[in-house]
């Protein structure tokens, strides 16, 4: 039966590529000539020691990530990162902290629990709807760590620049915008992302950690689990990984290597914001929550002037197979959020939508 796809433009879990979803609905019963699906196989088999591989190997090529760098596939989703980066980074007791979104101040209040954070700057007071200067930025010399999260899913921010943090290890939160585009790994000590926004299904943390940050000297009450080092030695294999949520990552990070890898994502991402922003700004009926400077390619937030309208507007997309786009209630209105899998036809079809709305305004 041939089914009806809708357009998704939900945050996350989120779109996934439809070619992936097609093979691995193909193979489901019987992988690679096994007789069984991935899913009931033993991880430690010669079937998925292969497929781990291959996907260590498909996100190095694809993100040219060098073997300084160890790749790592975790579990607890980005939150757990908030509390192992400062269990695992601590040295001096001290992190610095860019507050720019829910999840940034999450993984604050969580890394307070281990160390002294502060805030080196923060835009809470206009609710986070642009990023702070970063000219002016600094840190403290002896700090562990600086973190920020690169792209504000809630907010619709994105940091376009990085700030210059010296020596001191770049730690990001990259769930929401990983392999968007090229990344320069070299200017991150760390990068951590949830899979369920850019990479795969919800169940896999994708970690990419500069292999001197491994620390094994680590106190005692940390536990086996929450150490990079456990996870680095073992190749992610401590214990059972989430081999289905791996293989579906690895599918996509194929999937992106046979589409012209992250050049041309950053291609066909700028290319859709900039016509969803284009719309936007043209319109006398929606208009764009961030600031102009720091407008993320990920997740596009915007308003009517009330919030009736907003739910009227909400109500028409999704009669046209719209979906996914009510925006968090701390910003309210609409969120698209416009990850790689999120094709340009969707993106005209969510315009032409919000156009036939606007004339019958
Ligand atoms: C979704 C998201 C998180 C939370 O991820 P979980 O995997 O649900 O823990 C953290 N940070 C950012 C930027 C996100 O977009």
């Amino acid at each position: 039966m041939e089914m009806q796809r809708t357009y998704n433009f939900s945050a996350g879990p989120a779109a996934m590529p439809e070619s992936v979803l097609a093979q691995a609905a193909q193979e489901m019963l019987s992988f690679r000539g096994s007789g069984m699906s991935l899913m009931e196989m033993s991880h430690r088999g010669k079937i998925f020691e292969s497929v781990l591989e291959e996907t260590i190997a498909d996100i190095r090529a694809l993100a040219r990530i060098p073997e300084e760098y160890a790749i790592l596939f975790l579990q607890g989703g980005a939150t757990t990162q908030f509390s192992m980066v400062p269990m695992n980074l601590f040295k001096n007791g001290k992190a610095d902290y860019l507050v720019t979104g829910a999840f940034s101040q999450k993984a604050a209040k969580e890394a307070a629990r281990y160390l002294d954070v502060r805030v080196a700057a923060s835009t809470k007071e206009d609710n986070f709807s642009h990023l702070p200067d970063l000219s002016g930025l600094t840190f403290r010399k002896d700090a562990d760590y600086v973190h920020l999260c690169q792209n504000n899913t809630i907010f619709g921010t994105q940091f376009h620049h990085l700030p210059d943090t010296g020596n001191l290890p770049l730690v990001a939160d990259l769930s929401s915008c990983i392999f968007s585009e090229p990344i320069d790994i070299t200017r991150y000590g760390l990068v951590y992302a949830g899979a369920q926004k850019n990479l795969g299904p919800a169940g896999v943390t994708l970690v990419i950690i500069r292999k001197d940050l491994v620390r094994e000297d680590l106190p005692e009450t940390v536990p086996t689990m929450l150490r990079y080092d456990t996870h680095v030695k073992e190749n992610s294999m401590h214990n059972t990984p989430p081999t289905f949520g791996i293989y579906l990552l690895g599918l996509t990070m194929k999937w992106l290597l046979q589409n012209g890898g992250l050049v041309s994502a950053r291609e066909r991402n700028q290319k859709k914001a900039a016509l969803l922003y284009e719309a936007l700004d043209r319109s006398q009926v929606f208009s764009g929550t961030a600031r102009k400077d720091s407008r993320s390619l990920m997740n596009v937030t915007f308003v009517t002037k009330d919030e009736k309208t907003d739910a009227a507007f909400l109500a028409l997309a999704e009669q046209k197979g719209l979906v996914g786009l009510k925006g968090h209630r701390s910003v309210g209105g609409m969120r698209a959020s416009l990850y790689n899998a999120v094709t340009e036809e969707a993106v005209l079809a969510l315009i032409a939508a919000m156009n036939e709305f606007e004339e019958g305004f």
